[in-house]
């Protein structure tokens, strides 16, 4: 079943075009990855999908029907957790919770259940008594989700919740994330961060200038792009012969030598390096050293986009 979908959406912002017939959905039960880089309107995309912000063409929808703000059925089965902190730095962590879950959840002693769940799901049990304002960085990270998740929301949408985190609190809200999803949420997931998007989605939408230049599964992606296998290799004596010879390999589409270094593309990725080194100690070529570099999920953004994106 389809739990959202956006359809040539575009939004303009004055002259700038953050999204540009932008088209996705997910599906019941997915972890869905949005990756771009900065400014490529991973917010504006989640923003829409949220009613928050006015779009200028498409199509949105969420569990069917379009959402506005005050459509209170329709947020109570929706998570969100925003890009920039939202809860009451005044508060102590369990009010600020209360607050959120209290929108959607009347009956005290339910709602302080949903409480005491969202304090443990982030790890805050030590600190709710806490100001909010008191938090470490990464702590009020947690804190913001524990507010988007209180309610036991269906679908949670996360804006780029892990930017500036300590490394264990951001493998306490990737854990976390996982978890809600075994239990039945289905996720959307905005992030710079590569190596996120590769560990945590089961599915990955590649977004540069406001459009979705390419999605599927980790495997699927590389597949797009005509993946190969690099395979570096400093050869004790390099010459013309020896290069022609690898060329002739099983698997081998291309050899270039640089300064000694021969680099030789393998594909299919992945199944060619043993019978390569067989191949080179048959012929008696010999090497000082050898590195493999199978293709990654950078690889693919380059070549859609043009753009390296860093971790
Ligand atoms: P991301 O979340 O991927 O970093 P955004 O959705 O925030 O990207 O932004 C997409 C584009 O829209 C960017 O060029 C950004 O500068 C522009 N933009 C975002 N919000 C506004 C705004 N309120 N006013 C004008 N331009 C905006
Ligand atoms: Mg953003």
């Amino acid at each position: 079943m389809k739990v959202c979908a956006m359809r040539e959406v575009v939004k303009r912002y004055k002259k700038v075009v953050a999204l540009d017939h932008f088209n996705f959905e997910i599906k019941e039960g997915e972890i869905v990855g949005l990756l771009g880089p900065n400014g490529s309107g991973k917010s504006t995309a989640i923003n829409c999908l949220l009613g928050l912000l006015a779009f200028d063409e498409g199509e949105v929808e969420v569990f069917g029907r379009r959402v506005s703000p005050d459509d209170m059925d329709m947020k109570r089965r929706i998570g969100f957790v925003p890009q920039d902190l939202s809860f009451f730095a005044e508060l102590s962590v369990i009010d600020n919770i209360r607050y959120f879950a209290g929108l959607y959840e009347q009956n005290n002693a339910k709602r302080d259940e949903m409480v005491r769940e969202a304090i443990a799901f982030v790890g805050l049990e030590k600190y709710g008594k806490f100001a909010a304002k008191k938090l470490s960085g990464g702590l009020k990270r947690r804190l913001n989700i524990a507010c988007g998740i209180a309610h036991r929301p269906e679908f949670v949408m996360f804006d780029e919740p892990t930017v500036a985190v300590d490394a264990q609190s951001r493998n306490f809200i990737l854990e976390g994330i996982k978890e809600m999803n075994r239990n039945g949420s289905t996720v959307l997931y905005t992030t710079h961060y590569l190596d996120e998007a590769q560990e945590l989605c089961d599915r990955i939408v590649i977004m540069d200038e406001g459009r979705n230049m390419a999605s599927g599964t980790l495997e699927e992606l590389i597949d797009l792009v005509d993946p190969t296998e690099a395979v570096h290799l400093v050869l004790s004596e390099p010459s013309e012969t020896v290069l022609k010879m690898i060329a002739d390999m099983p698997g081998v589409v291309d050899v270039a030598e640089d300064d000694g270094k021969a680099v030789i593309l393998l594909t299919p990725p992945g199944h060619h390096l043993s019978t390569l080194l067989e191949e080179l100690k048959k012929h008696e070529i010999y090497y000082s050293s050898l590195h493999s570099e199978l293709p990654s999920l950078n690889d693919v953004f380059l070549k859609l986009t043009g753009k390296a994106l860093r971790d």
